[in-house]
């Protein structure tokens, strides 16, 4: 006789969990509760929809309930919400969103996941602007519909996290005038101060208005008003700014909440009730990095804790070795993958974690490829030991390849020093010969045992204030091209017979384009006698990204000649 298996919630972790459920019996029954209209679709896709990218609305579903039932014997119920959990009698109350009908059913066990809700706080004057979220295909629809029938074309995004920076960038491509707001002074927490910079840029470039640390703090009619005093014309306004996780039917059955709020479970995902399992949004995870409970709202961990809770169901041990966070996005022509810890992160949750970083700009491929980009790579990791910890990667090509490579590294407990050692494929198309991930290593590796000291290129703005000695390692042209104000010139092919021209007397901080050739002028000088030289990371391609955002949208003073991006 088979069991039945009732399941809240019919997207990422519910038709992962039912699907799962039925590969390992074909005895049970599933039936699976969606109060929207649809199951099974992909809401990572919604957003593609507003520039055409995704075309139709109806593809972004991903499976109907009839093929559910006749390829897996999975029942899926649209229109239906779950109202209340009797825990008592191991039932649920169904309310058909049509009909209004109520009707209960029995379970063996109940999987829970209902998913997060975006917020929409109650700012002033709500109800005199357009306001729209983004969650479901309805939603899309919806919105999609309004922007097409709006006449001014101006459309506001508040909240710079995914959601937010992926509807901003598709109804830009869309041909809308789109604002971003973000009330923190950057968008994308996923990225550190400095790496997020080269987003801003290309959000800038590409012709959204990005207001960063600045708040919403009233709506008037078609009309958004910051708390600088800024007022931004929109016709449509999307409420972007997070989501929160559905606990009130958990909440009203009894089950216990975490620290952050989310449901609480154990390792095998499974509530205080041993017959209620929860998955997704809903749920906080356990972070392996920062060591402590978290929200990660996210596909991939939606469906591996789906698929654990079927296993746990069916008698399975499953390792629940708790969540790093690895992310990616696309906007415009960039790519931007993290994973792990940053320094924002280590900061906000105060972590005694005591760690550097590398940033390095090589190539994603052999720079005779016509399709080679620079990747921004940050890596980060700890000191003395060298452990893994993080890292960031920004640019046109591959991204996600190199930060994959260190979520499994951090996965597996690796050093700066397996970095520089791992084997990696290679030929002129597809990478380096020693690729990003290695090329990080070698440099968190030298760094470690103290071959070199380095600054970062978020620092050369106050080293300048403070009159410090910066010498340009480049050649005579590319310095005339563009440089830091104030900045000597000292090409590396001249520097070893221009010895006398350096400073002893006070620290001197070394730059090239990217931090190569400086590293090496930094080496020689070592090697010559000089005991106080700084490479400086990131070197002047690295500083021109990072200042860039910030010279364009504020009045304050450049500190470069101009800019140099190649
Ligand atoms: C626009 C958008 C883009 C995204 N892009 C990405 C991305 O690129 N990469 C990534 O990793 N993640 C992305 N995500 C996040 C990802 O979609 C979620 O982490 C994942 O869907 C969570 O799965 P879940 O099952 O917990 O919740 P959901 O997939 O949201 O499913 C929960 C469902 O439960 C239903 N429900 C809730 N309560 C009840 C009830 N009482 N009765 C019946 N049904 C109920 C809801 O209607 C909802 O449809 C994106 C999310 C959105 C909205």
């Amino acid at each position: 006789m088979g069991r039945k298996f009732l399941i809240v919630g019919g997207v990422a972790g519910g038709a992962s969990t039912a699907a799962r459920l039925r590969r390992l019996s074909e005895d049970d029954q599933v039936i699976m509760f969606e109060r929207g209209p649809h199951v099974s679709f992909s809401n990572c896709c919604l957003p593609y929809h507003l520039s055409g990218t995704v075309e139709d609305s109806d593809s972004l579903v991903l499976m109907e309930p009839e093929k559910f039932l006749k390829q897996y014997r999975i029942e899926a119920r649209v229109n239906n919400e779950v109202v209340f959990i009797d825990r008592e009698n191991k039932e649920v109350v169904v309310r058909n969103v049509v009909t209004g009908e109520e009707y209960n059913e029995s379970y063996d066990k109940l999987i829970l996941s209902p998913g997060a809700r975006p917020i929409v706080p109650p700012i002033p004057g709500i109800e005199d602007v357009n306001i729209f979220s983004i969650r479901n295909v309805v939603d899309i629809d919806k919105l999609n519909k309004f922007v097409k029938s709006i006449e001014t074309k101006n459309v506001t995004v508040i909240g710079g996290g995914f959601i937010g920076v992926e509807a901003a960038e598709n109804l830009k491509e869309a041909g809308y005038n789109v604002t971003l707001i973000e009330a923190m002074p950057q968008i994308m927490k996923p990225f550190d101060y400095d790496m997020v910079q080269i987003l801003h840029k290309e959000l800038h470039d590409h012709g959204v208005n990005l207001i960063v640390g600045d708040k919403v703090k009233a709506f008037e009619p078609n009309t958004v008003i910051l708390e600088s005093g800024k007022k931004v014309d929109a016709q449509a306004v999307v409420m972007a700014i997070g989501v929160v996780p559905e606990t009130e039917l958990a909440q009203e059955a009894g089950l216990e909440l975490g620290e952050t709020g989310a449901i609480k479970t154990d390792q095998n995902y499974r509530t205080n009730d041993k017959d209620i399992y929860a998955v997704g949004d809903a749920i906080e995870v356990y972070h392996a990095l920062t060591n402590s409970m978290t929200k990660l709202p996210l596909a991939g961990p939606a469906q591996k804790q789906a698929r654990a809770v079927a296993d746990h169901i069916h008698g399975k041990v499953i390792s629940n070795t708790g969540f790093i966070g690895s992310s990616v996005i696309k906007v415009f022509d960039y790519n931007g993958a993290s994973t792990g810890l940053n320094e924002g992160l280590i900061k906000a949750l105060n972590l005694n974690i005591k760690y550097d970083v590398v940033k390095v700009i090589p190539g994603d491929k052999v720079g005779l490829m016509p399709e080679c980009e620079q990747v921004h790579f940050k890596l980060i990791y700890e000191v003395p030991t060298g452990r893994v910890l993080g890292a960031q990667a920004i640019g046109k090509g591959n991204v996600d390849k190199r930060v994959d490579i260190i979520a499994t590294a951090i996965k597996f407990g690796a050093t700066v020093e397996h970095l520089r050692d791992l084997e990696l494929c290679y030929a002129p198309p597809f990478g380096t010969a020693k690729d990003v991930v290695n090329f990080a290593g070698y440099v968190a590796s030298n760094l470690l045992h103290d071959a070199f000291r380095q600054v970062r290129e978020t620092e050369v703005r106050s080293l300048l204030e403070s009159g410090a000695c910066i010498i340009d390692v480049r050649e005579k042209d590319e310095y005339e091209q563009s440089h830091i104000i104030g900045a000597m010139n000292l090409p590396l092919s001249e520097i070893r017979d221009r010895l006398d021209e350096i400073p002893r007397d006070q620290p001197i901080y070394l730059h090239c384009r990217s931090g190569q050739r400086s590293y090496n002028a930094v080496l020689a000088l070592q090697n010559l006698g000089f005991e106080n030289v700084y490479n400086v990371s990131g070197g002047f391609l690295g500083l021109s990204f990072y200042e860039y955002f910030n010279d364009q949208t504020t009045d304050r003073e450049m500190i470069i000649t101009d800019y140099n991006f190649e």
